[in-house]
């Protein structure tokens, strides 16, 4: 987010250099149930961003101080794999990984219904294979698909993904370039049925306005993500039914 740099990351036809308009996402893929061993389990791309969840749980709380008599936990271990960027990354956690399994786990504390598993802790592991920016936003998305595949009941699926700008326009779902040499990023996730927000970072600087149509590109963005979070579950259910028929 340095936001100085000689690229010109949008022309004078308002086009990208991934060739999308400001108000496209990459291409999305979403498949749950991809792990036989986890409870739950989904694979995510947005864009060149690869990403793998498991959940296990509910569960006995490990360690017992951190038990909550009334509810369950939600512990989320965000993890960037050493070959997931262009430059070997240092194995193991860091600052970001630390914040970005925080601010995940508070999320999905927003929809899970902790309530009905005193004491228990659901476990959710995000391994990040490859990353081009919105790590995080791919990192929920595929969390909540892994926690409904591991039939953990819901209010809704997360959607997550990020507004940001660049070269003074405000743009959808940043790519690498975009990111480190734009001037924000704002990754988002919500609960599709009300558009409450339960996840909002900022990093840059844009005005109000920008950042008012920066949410509704992003929130736009949300619901066609959680339609194809909707499908994954049906598709890996018609297949365990077909699988019990036969
Ligand atoms: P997010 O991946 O959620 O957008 P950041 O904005 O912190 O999170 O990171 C943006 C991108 O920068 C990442 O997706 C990744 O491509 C790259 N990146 C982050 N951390 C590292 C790292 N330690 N080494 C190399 N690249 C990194």
């Amino acid at each position: 987010m340095s936001g100085h740099t000689d690229m010109v990351l949008v022309d004078e036809n308002g086009m990208r250099i991934d060739g999308r308009t400001a108000e496209q996402h990459r291409p999305f893929k979403v498949e749950a149930g991809v792990l036989n061993n986890a409870d739950g389990s989904a694979y995510v791309e947005i864009g060149k961003n690869k990403v793998l969840a498991a959940v296990y749980g509910p569960r006995e709380c490990h360690p017992r101080h951190l038990q909550d008599p009334t509810k369950a936990i939600v512990q989320c271990k965000y993890n960037m794999q050493s070959f997931s960027v262009s430059d070997r990354k240092r194995p193991g956690p860091d600052r970001r990984s630390i914040e970005i399994s925080k601010i995940i786990s508070e999320a999905l504390e927003k929809v899970v219904l902790t309530e009905l598993y005193p004491r228990a802790s659901i476990d959710v592991y995000i391994e990040i294979l490859q990353a081009n920016a919105g790590t995080r936003c791919a990192g929920l998305t595929a969390a909540s698909v892994a926690l409904a595949d591991a039939g953990i009941p819901m209010r809704d699926i997360v959607p997550a993904i990020a507004a940001g700008k660049a070269d003074g326009h405000v743009l959808l779902d940043l790519n690498k370039e975009e990111d480190n040499y734009g001037q924000a990023d704002v990754p988002i996730a919500i609960i599709p049925s009300t558009d409450e927000i339960v996840l909002l970072q900022m990093d840059g600087n844009m005005t109000r306005e920008e950042f008012d149509y920066g949410i509704k590109m992003a929130v736009a963005g949300c619901h066609e993500l959680h339609e194809l979070q909707k499908d994954a579950l049906k598709r890996r259910y018609s297949k365990k039914a077909q699988e019990g028929s036969e």
